[in-house]
This record gives structure tokens, sequence and C-alpha cells, in this order.
């Protein structure tokens, strides 16, 4: 034995986004990236974590805040995750600028349903229809052009 024993600094952190249950010491396989802490950046986070910030005054603006790798699309987001990916290194993990959290599986079940309105005529103006009265039809309809 050596002293080649990579000793791995883990503090412990917390991902902020509501409904979200992940720690460093619950989930230590994940990533956890800080949250900006510039002022109009953290903003746009709270908001697209759907964090009311009035309600979560505790949160000052030089906190260390986290959000866990389950709300990025990782592949998409991370400027260097092939690099990440080879290398598994903890510290090399980064996001790309203007970056936002946009993956809320924990807060599915909170938003609407998106609109099929469109979708749902178009099928059945294509049962009763002709092909021809079909198509003028759906897009009077979809307001396309
Ligand atoms: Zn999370």
């Amino acid at each position: 034995m050596g002293d080649s024993k990579v000793v791995r600094k883990n503090p412990y952190k917390y991902c902020i986004v509501p409904c979200c249950t992940n720690t460093t010491f619950k989930t230590p396989g994940k990533l956890f990236f800080s949250v900006p802490k510039d002022e109009l950046a953290r903003k746009r986070w709270c908001k697209a974590m759907k964090r009311d910030e009035r309600k979560n005054k505790k949160f000052s603006s030089t906190s260390s805040l986290h959000c866990c790798e389950d709300h990025f699309s990782l592949e998409n987001d991370m400027e260097n995750y092939w690099q990440y990916r080879l290398s598994n290194s903890y510290k090399m993990h980064k996001l790309k600028a203007g970056v936002l959290p946009s993956i809320f599986e924990c807060q599915k079940k909170h938003s609407p349903r998106p609109k099929r309105i469109c979708l749902q005529k178009r099928k059945r103006l294509e049962v009763n229809s002709s092909q021809k009265t079909h198509c003028n039809l759906t897009h009077t309809l979809c307001g396309q052009k």
C-alpha cells in the first residue's frame, strides 16, 4: 500500500429542489451542482425549480446551495460530460453557462397536462372526412399556415 490512496473530500450537500430529497449522504453517487451565487442567475434557478424565495428566506445570497443531477440532462447540460465520465474525477463536473435545472420528475404530478386539443380534433377529422377536407379543416382549426 502506497500513498496513492485518493481521499475524496465529500462534504454534506443537499438538493434544494422542492420535493427532491437527494443528499450526498443518501445518494453519494449523484452529482451536486452549485447554484450560482450571482443574484440574477440564482433567481432564475429558483424560478426554474419552482422554489419560492419568499418562503425560503434562509438562503442568503452568499450561502452555498446545490442542485442534484436529477434535474439536468447531463449529456447536454454539462460542459465536460465525457471528460467527467472518462476520468471519473469529482472536481471536474461543470455546467454550461446559462444552463438551468429543467427536469423535475418529483414535481410532475403538480404540473398541468399539456394541451392536446388540436391533436384530438385532427384525429376525429381523419376518421370522419375525406383527405381533402381534412387538410383544410385541420389547418383552419390549428391556425397553421
Ligand atoms: Zn434533486
